[in-house]
């Protein structure tokens, strides 16, 4: 997997596809390109003609890379404080913030952290990947602001599937004992299947 490093733009901007369907008003993103690489990812042809692509030499919709902007965190920190319109926001609606080059940079507990500590933010999250489960202090801390969700596209049965199609994910049976731990912990919590 080629990782590369750049800088994007946006920090918190507003979703309307997420918003059309009652999920989140705002979205922020820790990359242009995720490095789970499940096979039926639409990401590359959604932001083809993101500069990011041409950035790095890539062709978006080609797979066996990632790009990841490791200051992310400060942005959405800045845009958080700066906002006043404040509602529920989406991490991430493009690419996945516990991804293996997203954690190198630990970008989805220092995204969490930036916007939760700016009061009235509530954030929606979704990951295929088990890790999550270390930000389960921070979340129980915010509990009341914060819904995680893991999404679980097939029955455990067709995990040898699965491991093909989306291949540095977590199994399913690894996200679904995420569930069960922030269920137990009495957190807000869902799974998201097709
Ligand atoms: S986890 Fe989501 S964003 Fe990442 S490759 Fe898979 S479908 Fe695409």
């Amino acid at each position: 997997m080629r990782v590369h490093a750049t800088t994007l733009s946006a920090g918190i901007s507003r979703t309307k596809e997420f918003e059309k369907k009652n999920l989140a008003q705002f979205a922020m993103n820790v990359g242009a390109k995720c490095g789970h690489g499940c096979l039926y990812c639409s990401t590359g042809a959604l932001l083809r003609m993101h500069r990011s692509f041409r950035a790095v030499g890539e062709n978006p919709l080609e797979s066996g890379y990632a790009i990841v902007d490791p200051d992310t965190p400060q942005r959405v920190a800045r845009d958080a404080a700066a906002m006043r319109s404040r509602d529920f926001v989406q991490l991430c609606t493009t690419v996945d913030a516990w991804s293996p080059e997203a954690q190198e940079h630990d970008l989805g507990r220092r995204c969490l952290e930036a916007v939760l500590s700016q009061s009235s933010w509530t954030m929606r999250i979704l990951t295929k990947n088990a890790t999550v489960k270390r930000e389960l202090d921070i979340i129980e801390r915010y509990s009341d602001r914060v819904l995680v969700g893991l999404s679980l596209p097939a029955a455990v049965d067709k995990s040898r599937i699965m491991s093909a199609v989306e291949p540095n994910a977590s199994s399913n049976a690894e996200r679904m004992l995420v569930l069960e731990e922030a269920h137990r912990r009495s957190l807000r919590s869902y799974d998201c299947r097709p």
